[in-house]
């Protein structure tokens, strides 16, 4: 019998307990859902649209977070604000900076539980990675996310709230008076930190709506790409309701190998998943599809894997992003060779697709992929346990 991981490992998902205070989070609202607040508290309606511009404005353009400085709204305006409504985000616990300059955020959301965030500068831009979720149902057996028992998914504030603390540690945030700035510390956008962000569809889809509004964050959607490890059902959603573009957590190129390394691939294997993959860049009017790929020693990493991963993505337009395997505490595999990933890399490329290799950022610091997960839960339970409590 092949030992596999259950596709979802026994985790203990946590209801999401709402602030008490009965104040509402300006965060991470849609303008509807701005729009809709503000006349439930008391603005006329004929004034609402005008008011969520400017509240949207002074949270989103100019990074305030205090209503007494929205100096183009009347004071008794301001005042009715601060009754009703809070600007909050997320708390960073803890920053470390890699020798790299990656700098990975600790985040602490409500109910005290904490995600990952991590930034990774690059010559004339900068990626930030958002956490969807706290830790990740899902089991791929190379992640450490996945081995972290306490999930609870994000609400669009704390994903929303991500970006902003990011821009407030990195002092992004426009002057005012001072020359418009067009150089972007945090250019890029990628949902690749904890998590699995299409199990937790409508927060990241009003977060993204959030973070593309032209006159707010205004990163546009070809700078934001969200990674999946395979969700079928909502990849045409993803398309038609953030139209962002996709990465897909591949990382094998038979059903075999793929169940074990991705077990959400025995719910829906590889032709499901590229049958879906074929609609996407038509659904979303975006460019290639990236398709992930670990390089796990002796594993997924032969010629005959490269060969008959270029097949499977056939008319799909695609490029491959070669990850090599970051280690973490305990974790069941090595990094391939360099020149394994080298001669796999040449393969691709020859085949016609760009195959670029991710150099490992910031893994003095736990943060390059697929090594984040809460320091609270780093001892909480070990692979080996879940899969012996799954009777594996
Ligand atoms: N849950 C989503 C997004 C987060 S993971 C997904 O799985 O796509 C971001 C990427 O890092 C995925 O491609 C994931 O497979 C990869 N990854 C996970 N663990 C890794 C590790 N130890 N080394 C290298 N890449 C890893
Ligand atoms: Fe979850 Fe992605 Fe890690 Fe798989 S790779 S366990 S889907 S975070």
């Amino acid at each position: 019998m092949t030992v596999t991981a259950p596709i979802t490992q026994d985790v203990l998902t946590l209801p999401r307990k709402l602030p008490t205070g009965g104040k509402i989070n300006i965060v991470g609202l849609t303008r509807d859902q701005l729009h809709a607040a503000l006349i439930a508290a008391g603005t006329e309606e004929r004034q609402a649209k005008m008011r969520v511009g400017q509240v949207w404005q002074w949270v989103y353009h100019w990074g305030l977070r205090d209503f007494a400085g929205m100096t183009n709204l009347a004071k008794d305006y301001r005042a009715f604000l601060a009754e009703h409504f809070t600007i909050e985000l997320p708390e960073v616990v803890t920053r470390q900076i890699s020798a790299d300059g990656t700098r990975k955020y600790l985040v602490r959301i409500a109910g005290g539980h904490e995600v990952e965030t991590v930034y990774i500068p690059e010559e004339g831009r900068g990626t930030l990675c958002v956490s969807s979720q706290v830790g990740c149902t899902l089991t791929c057996s190379f992640c450490h996310t996945g081995t972290q028992k306490l999930v609870r998914n994000l609400t669009a504030g704390e994903i929303v709230g991500q970006l902003m603390l990011a821009r407030d540690d990195l002092g992004e945030w426009p002057e005012r008076g001072a020359p418009k700035d067009e150089t972007r510390l945090v250019s890029n956008l990628v949902l690749m930190g904890m998590g699995e962000p299409l199990y937790n569809f409508d927060n990241v889809r009003d977060a993204m709506k959030v973070v593309m509004d032209g006159e707010g964050l205004t990163l546009s959607r070809r700078r934001i790409t969200l990674s999946t490890s395979g969700v079928v059902p909502e990849i045409a959603r993803t398309a038609e309701e953030i139209g962002c573009l996709l990465a897909v957590s591949f990382h094998a190129t038979t059903d075999e190998v793929r169940d074990r390394l991705v077990p959400i691939n025995k719910r829906w294997n590889i032709k499901t998943l590229l049958d879906a993959l074929r609609d996407y860049p038509r659904l979303s009017n975006s460019e290639r599809i990236t398709f992930e790929y670990v390089m796990l020693r002796g594993v997924n990493d032969s010629d005959a894997d490269a060969k008959r991963l270029v097949k499977l993505i056939a008319g799909i337009p695609a490029k491959i992003n070669l990850i090599p395997f970051n280690e973490w505490p305990g974790a069941p595999y090595q990094r391939s060779e360099p020149e394994r990933i080298a001669a796999f890399a040449d393969i691709i490329y020859k085949a016609g697709y760009a195959s670029p290799i991710r150099t490992p950022r910031g893994e003095d610091i736990m943060a390059a992929c697929g090594q984040l997960k809460s320091a609270t839960e780093r001892s909480r339970k070990s692979r080996a346990e879940i899969a012996a409590e799954a009777g594996l």
